[in-house]
């Protein structure tokens, strides 16, 4: 069944390998997020193969996918006070910013006799989740160790994913001191700092002592950072590839006829005129994929755009001869494959 994203599992082991090793030499613990492949039990389990032991995954329902993986469990983003109770049952640790939300949590742990561990999120500057205000978050620490059936686990900031404001050494600092602010229990805290945005920082030894714990997805999943984008030594950044069928093969002007209007953002698409060409279409699209974030394996072939189901290519300039049925393969990104994961469409297929 076609479109189909083929993942090379050997090559995501050998990236969640090296950055295991990474992360050890700066005395950093890896949260391995499954958000991107929708917390496929098969690729989580890659991930505790190459040596992470805590998983950690943005949606309630998809955590409660890898009970059957021995490793801890973080909800990472901001709970929902409705899911107070399947977030207790389904998560071991949670990330949390609201009082109120953390009171729910604790009384949906007493009902399950259970201890639920929390960190509380800082807002370093990228205007995403966490507190803002110290006082509070102090205030609200001191709540939870008062919480019978919360434990008070760590701290931690999210940066670069709303306002892509970098980590650096002094918001980090910052967040190890608040760390140590809130400390008091016997048990070394959890200070989170960041997700593939951090990798840089530490490579370049910047990462304050205490900073213990990194959330990460893209630099397992692509081999890349998340500051400089750059791809990381000895990593792959081709563990995932679409294959999409050819449904039309013909020969065509490079620019449209009529009037043009506009495309579902009210934008006017430009169309170069390049004359006649053989323009391909697979049968995938925008559901399914970001044409954005993947490139086609031959260089030949262009990506012309996309609508929801069809996606348009000229082929003109492609060593290859393609006909009808035949198969046209793209490296994908982070959010075309996060795209193919969540489409009931794309088949997956484990190399
Ligand atoms: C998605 C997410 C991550 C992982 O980010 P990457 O850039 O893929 O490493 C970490 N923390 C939180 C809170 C997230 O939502």
């Amino acid at each position: 069944m076609y479109p189909e994203i083929r993942i090379n599992t050997s090559r995501l082991l050998h990236n969640v390998k090296v950055m295991v090793n990474l992360c050890n030499q700066y005395n950093v613990k890896i949260t391995g997020i499954t958000k991107m492949f929708g917390a496929d039990v098969n690729l989580a389990q890659i991930y505790l193969d190459g040596g992470i032991h805590v998983l950690g995954d943005s949606r309630i329902e998809n955590l409660s996918k890898l009970t059957k993986l021995e490793a801890e469990k973080w909800l990472i983003r901001i709970p929902m006070l409705s899911e107070a109770a399947v977030i207790v049952k389904s998560a071991d640790v949670s990330l949390n910013s609201e009082l109120c939300t953390l009171q729910a949590l604790d009384a949906a742990a007493k009902q399950q006799k259970k201890i639920h561990k929390v960190i509380l999120m800082v807002d370093l500057g990228d205007i995403r989740e966490g507190f803002f205000n110290q006082e509070l978050l102090l205030q609200t620490a001191k709540a939870v160790k008062k919480m019978n059936y919360l434990q008070l686990y760590g701290i931690g900031t999210n940066l670069t994913c709303f306002s892509f404001v970098h980590p650096d050494s002094e918001k980090l600092l910052q967040l190890q001191k608040l760390g140590s602010m809130i400390d008091g229990g016997l048990q070394e805290l959890i200070v989170s700092g960041g997700n593939s945005a951090t990798i840089e920082l530490m490579m370049n030894r910047g990462l304050p002592k205490g900073i213990n714990n990194l959330r990460l997805g893209e630099s397992l999943l692509f081999g890349r950072e998340r500051a400089s984008y750059r791809y990381i030594e000895d990593t792959y950044s081709d563990v995932f590839v679409l294959r999409a069928e050819i449904v039309e093969l013909k020969e065509k002007p490079s620019l449209p006829w009529g009037k043009v209007g506009v495309d579902s953002y009210g934008r006017r698409p430009i169309f170069e005129d390049r004359g006649l060409r053989i323009k391909a279409i697979c049968a995938v699209g925008r559901l399914d994929i970001d044409i954005e974030t993947m490139r086609p394996l031959d260089p030949g072939i262009q990506i012309l755009g996309a609508s929801s189901d069809h996606l348009m290519l000229d082929i003109t300039d492609s060593e290859f001869s393609y006909k009808i049925g035949d198969l046209v393969e793209f490296v994908m990104g982070y959010f075309s494959t996060m795209r193919a994961f969540a489409s009931r469409s794309v088949a997956k297929v484990y190399q």
